[in-house]
């Protein structure tokens, strides 16, 4: 007969309980604000079909949603402290299961498949630790685990990045990776103040969907987000210049550089946050084929 642990009321009564204070080092800020909770969870678009898994659950606010809207949740929280605080708090919901961990060093596909099974709808909802938003945003795009959704809060910085358009300024790789394998869409803004404590800054509701469209493939995942990394690494030079720092400035490969933006009629003067996601993906493919 509790209130939610999302209301503001029951987490300062949880954290006055347990004696917690927030630990800035594993980026915990709790949300409490249960519009927003809730409105993570219709962003997610939950069934009772559907397995979540929860990054960093915290007292578990997100979790309890969760688990009221999902099959099964399971959340990975690094911060044993919250052992007890979680034991209580999610006693009444017998969908969820807690792995004591780190996110990062965790063997995802292989506690997927024991826990879910394979071909079972599986999304991802959380509010990420911030201080590794894009770690884990990159593990979750590289796992060989398919997710039907990807909703996960960030700093609004970062969800302005992911979601870039070519030719603005928070374009750069991660715009790239990640769109070339999801539809990105920003779904709402959060205030700082519906957190205790406070982040310095706002926060964005992201989610990702696989993209369905036939665009040519990359050849290899991995060789992908080395090139596209190499391009951007000096983001103010142009793309020639970052391709002679990704291949090497030998005359002979500055020919097959030569011949391949020509093939490929792109521009070598323009800077690379110039270039469409597509257009990176040839790139990368031309370049393979003739074993640059
Ligand atoms: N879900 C809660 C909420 O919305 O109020 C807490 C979110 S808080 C922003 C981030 C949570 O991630 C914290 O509980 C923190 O301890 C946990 N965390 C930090 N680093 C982690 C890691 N490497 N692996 C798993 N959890 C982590």
């Amino acid at each position: 007969n509790y209130p939610e642990i999302g209301s503001p009321a029951r987490t300062q009564a949880i954290l006055n309980r347990y004696r917690l204070s927030a630990k800035k080092s594993l980026g915990q800020n709790f949300l409490v604000d249960l519009n927003i909770l809730k409105h993570i969870v219709t962003t997610a678009a939950l069934t009772k079909q559907d397995n979540v898994i929860e990054i960093g659950p915290g007292i578990g606010s997100l979790t309890e949603q969760l688990a009221k809207a999902a099959k099964q949740v399971l959340a990975f929280e690094i911060d044993e402290n919250l052992l007890p605080v979680l034991a209580e708090t999610l006693a009444p919901y017998k969908n969820i299961d807690i792995i004591y961990q780190d996110i990062l060093k965790t063997n995802l596909p292989e506690i997927v498949r024991e826990r879910f099974g394979e071909g079972t709808p599986l999304k991802v909802v959380a509010n990420l630790p911030y201080y590794i938003t894009t770690p884990i945003v990159m593990d979750l795009l590289a796992n060989p685990v398919q997710f039907d959704a990807i909703v996960v809060m960030m700093q609004k910085e970062v969800a302005d990045r992911l979601n870039a358009q070519p030719g603005t300024k928070p374009y750069g790789s991660l715009s790239v990776i990640v769109q070339q394998q999801n539809d990105v869409a920003l779904s709402f803004i959060v205030p700082k103040t519906a957190f205790i404590p406070q982040p310095k800054v706002d926060s964005a509701i992201v989610k990702l969907t696989p993209r369905q469209d036939d665009a040519e493939q990359p050849f290899n995942h991995k060789r992908f987000i080395g090139f596209v990394r190499g391009c951007f690494m000096h983001q103010r030079k142009t793309l020639w210049n970052n391709l002679l720092g990704v291949f090497g400035k030998q005359p002979a490969i500055k020919d097959q550089i030569k011949t391949v933006l020509e093939q490929l009629a792109i521009n070598p003067a323009d800077r690379p946050e110039q270039l469409a996601v597509s257009q990176f993906v040839s790139l990368t493919n031309a370049f393979h084929k003739i074993n640059l």
